[in-house]
């Protein structure tokens, strides 16, 4: 990995969290950043992804909207460690700037 900035954050903030609620905590059920982006590609990778959502009402047959939403997104991994400006160089020093799709 680039740098170890993902990994000492959230070692911190666990500890930090711990400490807070010690008193009534009877189990940690989760302790992480949110959207883990999985990549099956060997390389330097941004461990976590931004989701970019685009929500719509789709027209009904006589034209005005649906009362529910429409849902699309998209995941985008981040090229550069958004905490010490590392680049992620990607699988064998390739450009780490893809998107992927996660549904
Ligand atoms: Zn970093």
């Amino acid at each position: 990995m680039a740098c170890n900035c993902f990994e000492k954050i959230s070692n911190d903030l666990d500890q930090r969290f711990r400490e807070a609620v010690k008193e009534n905590c009877v189990e940690v059920v989760e302790s992480e950043f949110e959207n883990h982006g999985f990549v099956i590609a060997k390389g330097d990778w941004s461990p976590i992804y931004l989701k970019y959502i685009f929500r719509y009402r789709k027209a009904k047959k006589n034209g005005s909207p649906e009362v529910r939403c429409t849902n699309l997104e998209n995941s985008v991994f981040m090229s550069y460690c958004p905490f010490c400006g590392t680049k992620f160089e990607g699988e064998d020093g390739k450009n780490a700037e893809i998107q992927a799709t996660f549904k």
